[in-house]
């Protein structure tokens, strides 16, 4: 059976004098990453060993930075990654640029973190620093599941800094285990599900209640058809030209915008635990949607793909359900009315009065429509969840600037 891994996510108590050598630490380690990928990029022929990498950037990170060795190792290997998906891009015939770190993270593997049950020691540029894990009270969360079960081990984790709430998170990985796993049971096996609803107004929203709204894109869209519309009246070589130009600038934009949301919903799912991603049946997508152009059926089609690229490497799946009323059934007591729908944005159940986003609403059903079918996931899973919104910890993970 194909190991399942899981990220838990706990924020960190961190005092001031320690929060001020973690961000020292961040700002060297991010440097180091920085530093290895200009030495590569001396090169025409970029070198990606680890092996190689290492010969040419060691001693002098080591030299420039107060960084432990460890977390230099872990720095050369994060730019490594980096290369190696630049260049891996360009094998494809795609463009990609030099990768530059500025994502506030450090990647601990156990010999530069000590994880505790209730603390981790870190290691910074001055010493090491204990922190203390800030949990939800032990229940139906991914902190109990898996952090406070034995059967679960950690493998690492990497440190993050929000901004926005001026914290330190420590994405926590685990996987199950061999040791004190029991073979014939079957049971601690939870299979977790991500409904995803995708949309006109929300581009995409999850049954953990992340939306992401088409606003944006609309825009831009509408702007760029009225420029069109604009040179093609002018009717010259020149302007077709130019709307051609504009046409490759436009979907490299889009595509570019669609692999960030697909970053996101991947490291909603990996929050969450979850082992699979539902979305619905694309196909009639413009007969199901009245107002959607043929550009949202092709975005919709994009984010899928890019959804089901990146989860595959997180061991997620990704799979597609019957949408059939999923806009009209009421994801709380299951009433499937006409009536429920009220508008395009509000959802309101005749039968319990539950009055929810509407798209939210479908989001759970699709979610719910995967755990229905008793289609089991690949990875066992006797207990069958939704992620929801209530009791789990909501993320935006910051983007790592080179992996889409
Ligand atoms: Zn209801």
């Amino acid at each position: 059976m194909a190991e399942v891994r899981r990220t838990v996510v706990v924020k960190l108590n961190v005092d001031d004098s320690d929060a001020t050598l973690l961000h020292k630490t961040v700002e060297e380690y991010l440097w180091a990453c920085n530093y290895v990928v200009r030495d590569a990029w001396q090169d025409d022929y970029k070198p990606t060993s680890k092996n190689t990498l290492h010969d040419r950037t060691y001693s002098d990170v080591r030299e420039q930075t107060r960084l432990q060795a460890n977390l230099v190792q872990s720095a050369r290997n994060r730019a490594a990654e980096a290369i190696k998906g630049v260049v891996a891009r360009w094998k494809k015939g795609k463009k990609a640029s030099q990768p530059h770190f500025t994502t506030p993270s450090v990647r601990y593997d156990k010999r530069s973190a000590t994880f505790h049950d209730d603390r981790v020691s870190l290691s910074t540029v001055n010493g090491r620093i204990e922190a203390e894990y800030i949990l939800p009270p032990e229940g139906d969360n991914p902190q109990t599941k898996y952090l406070r079960n034995d059967e679960y081990e950690i493998t690492g984790a990497t440190l993050q800094y929000r901004d926005a709430t001026d914290t330190f998170f420590l994405h926590i990985g685990t996987k199950p285990d061999v040791e004190t796993k029991i073979p014939d049971e079957g049971d601690a096996e939870n299979s977790t599900v991500l409904g995803v609803d995708l949309g006109i107004e929300q581009i995409a929203v999850t049954s953990t209640g992340m939306f992401w709204s088409g606003d944006y894109l609309n825009h831009r869209r509408r702007e760029y058809e009225r420029v069109r519309g604009d040179l093609q009246r002018t009717g010259t070589e020149s302007a077709h030209r130019t709307i051609e130009r504009m046409g490759d600038r436009e979907t490299r934009w889009v595509e570019d915008y669609l692999h960030r949301i697909s970053k996101a919903i991947v490291q909603e799912a990996v929050a969450h635990g979850c082992d699979r991603i539902a979305f619905e049946e694309l196909t009639d997508i413009r007969n199901r949607m009245p107002s959607a152009k043929k550009f949202h059926a092709w975005a919709f089609r994009r984010l899928y793909d890019y959804v089901a690229y990146k989860a595959e490497a997180e061991g997620i799946d990704v799979t597609k359900v019957d949408p059939a009323y999923t806009s009209k059934r009421c994801s709380k007591c299951g009433t499937t009315l006409d009536e429920n729908r009220q508008s395009q944005a509000k959802f309101c159940c005749q039968k319990c009065g539950y009055e929810v986003n509407a798209d939210y609403n479908a989001a759970k059903n699709i979610g719910f429509r995967l755990l229905r079918t008793g289609q089991k996931s690949p990875h066992g899973g006797a207990t069958r969840h939704l992620a929801l919104k209530s009791g789990t910890l909501n993320v935006n993970g910051g983007y790592s600037p080179t992996d889409d």
